[in-house]
């Protein structure tokens, strides 16, 4: 039951992401109104003073699972979406940024501990706006403290994780399982 609940959460949340995804109504050149124009099957704006077709691009974000052994560095949200819940630590990337280098500052950012970089876990896609790049890493140097995104942290085993709110978690989690103990 709590694992229906679960799903038809994320749903819900997917679907916001969706709406949001689907709802541009002005030209980021002109500031005109678009009209909804579709192709190929996708919802797209078009601008009918500067003659272009405004294509929802996907956001890209990087996701850190920072490991020890099978224990996971988890971090709780102090921001929305999803504020109070758990979380991987993860933040968009910005525009002319490595993405390597977004999930280091990333981490850093969020709880002010160096790591490195071990391995390309994955790309997740498909399910919402944002394409995930998520690596995994281990902490390096550093205590890990609170900040302004971040209200606590904590180790976690696979087999005690808190409930994830986001649509790739359970897939990011199941792939980081599966492929523990293989070569790095
Ligand atoms: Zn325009």
């Amino acid at each position: 039951m709590d694992s229906l609940l679960l799903y038809i959460n994320k749903l819900k949340a997917l679907n916001k992401v969706m709406s949001a995804y689907s709802t541009a109504k002005f030209c980021h050149q002109c500031g005109h109104s678009l009209i909804s124009n579709t192709i190929n099957l996708n919802n797209v704006g078009y601008c009918t003073i500067c003659d272009i077709s405004i294509y929802a691009d996907p956001k890209v974000a990087a996701v850190v699972i920072v490991s020890n052994g099978n224990e996971i560095l988890l971090v709780r949200r102090s921001i929305q979406p999803h504020i109070g819940k758990w979380s991987f630590i993860s933040g968009y990337v910005n525009q002319a940024e490595q993405v390597e280098s977004a999930a280091i500052r990333e981490v850093k950012e969020e709880i002010d501990i160096d790591i490195k970089l071990i391995k390309l876990q994955g790309i997740y896609s498909g399910m919402s706006s944002v394409i995930l790049i998520v690596y995994r890493a281990i902490h390096l140097s550093g205590i890990p403290k609170v900040s302004e995104e971040v209200s606590e942290f904590n180790w976690f085993s696979y087999d005690s994780m808190p409930d994830l709110p986001f649509p790739y978690d359970d897939l990011i989690l199941r792939d980081f399982h599966n492929d523990l103990g293989s070569p790095i």
